[in-house]
């Protein structure tokens, strides 16, 4: 049986391998091991393949600061201390960022993986690929 999507997006917002559910994946917060130490999972599976996880980044990072602003404005109007929010939403600029950085690399990779499953070229140990996939690479392979 396959690895339901909902399991591997869980498993990717615990910071965990998408397809192993492994947890130590980082040396320091923002320091990811390149592959999975349990099912060597080559994390980076195409060039450039981080950049789904900077656009999360900063879509989460937009949304806390213009809630922040909203919040902000909303509670103290007429008179919104501008100056105070805007040293507020600069902070939060800077922490939600770093804050969600290794969140925001596993949930990519388990997108990624529910997306475009992982085949032979991601380096994913004999056991770990999930099973329907297998089959499916064996048909394409026998076909050929
Ligand atoms: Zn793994």
């Amino acid at each position: 049986m396959a690895t339901p999507p909902s399991t591997v997006l869980r498993r990717g917002f615990t910071r965990r391998c998408a397809v192993c559910g492994q947890g130590h994946l980082f040396r320091h917060w923002v320091r990811m091991a390149p592959t999975c130490p349990q099912c060597g999972l080559r994390f980076a599976r195409i060039p450039g393949h981080w950049l789904g996880s900077w656009f999360l980044n900063v879509c989460l990072a937009q949304v806390v600061v213009l809630g922040i602003l909203i919040i902000g404005v909303a509670i103290t109007y007429p008179d919104p201390p501008m100056l105070v929010l805007g040293v507020i939403d600069a902070s939060a600029a800077v922490v939600v960022p770093l804050a969600f950085f290794p969140f925001s690399r596993t949930i990519w990779t388990a997108i990624d993986l529910v997306m475009r499953p992982a085949d032979f070229y991601d380096d994913v140990a004999p056991g770990y690929l999930l099973e329907e996939d297998i089959a499916r690479l064996r048909d394409e392979r026998d076909a050929a």
